[in-house]
């Protein structure tokens, strides 16, 4: 078995107790050679956070894999909209009003996340959590756009239970079937124990990025 096909079953069998949780493997500065061992053990969900990055490896994967779905899960810029649109199946970071417009005028019907910035941290992208049911209104019920879910990324040097607990209260007010993306490589079995729909993993599936 190779290292990456090792630590995705190391993963799943540690989550496999909480239900139904997600893995997202989160494959940015990764090459498509670990893509392709992670789909040969049987990964089909997959996390990049560039849009051009991702067109450097997914075109040809999800040609030869159409069972791949692959998750944007950066920042978008409004004039990549129509590119990552193409290429993305959903997208976990509908952050600011101007992206939820740009979408509806492109008649996105993918899945989407509202990404909630819950430490209220000035450098992290995300509606602020007082506005997030105020913008959930507008994404679905004025846009037309595809709503499952809420997605964060909560403050790095922090115990991070208070803040998917923050996530659980929003989603519980504004729509109880409602996903959450929560959980990264440090934090995904805390994440899984409190109901993550999806966990999104990089450095513990393909070890660490080379920037
Ligand atoms: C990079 C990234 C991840 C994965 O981080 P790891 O700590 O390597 O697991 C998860 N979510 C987002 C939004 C990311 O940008």
């Amino acid at each position: 078995m190779t290292l990456i096909a090792e630590n995705l079953k190391a993963i799943k069998a540690k989550i496999a107790k909480c239900g139904n949780t997600g893995v997202i493997a989160v494959s940015k500065n990764h090459g498509a050679e670990a893509v392709l061992e992670a789909i040969k053990a049987d990964q089909l969900l997959f996390g990049e956070n560039r849009v051009q990055e991702a067109y450097s490896k997914f075109p040809d994967i999800k040609k030869q894999f159409p069972a791949v779905r692959l998750h944007l899960i950066g920042p978008l810029q409004t004039n990549k909209v129509k590119d990552a649109l193409a290429l993305f199946d959903v997208i976990q970071t509908l952050d600011r009003e101007k992206l939820a417009r740009e979408f509806a005028k492109h008649n996105a019907k993918q899945e989407m996340f509202i990404q909630v910035n819950i430490g209220r941290e000035e450098q992290k992208a995300g509606i602020a959590p007082e506005e997030a049911e105020g913008f959930y209104k507008l994404c679905t019920q004025e846009l037309g756009l595809n709503v499952v879910g809420l997605m964060c990324i909560p403050p790095a040097d922090l115990d991070p239970v208070a803040f998917f607990n923050a996530l659980k209260e929003i989603r519980d007010r504004l729509d109880k079937n409602l996903k959450l993306s929560m959980g990264m490589s440090g934090d995904y079995e805390i994440a899984a124990q409190m109901g993550a729909s999806y966990v999104r993993i990089g450095t513990a599936i393909f070890g660490s990025r080379n920037y």
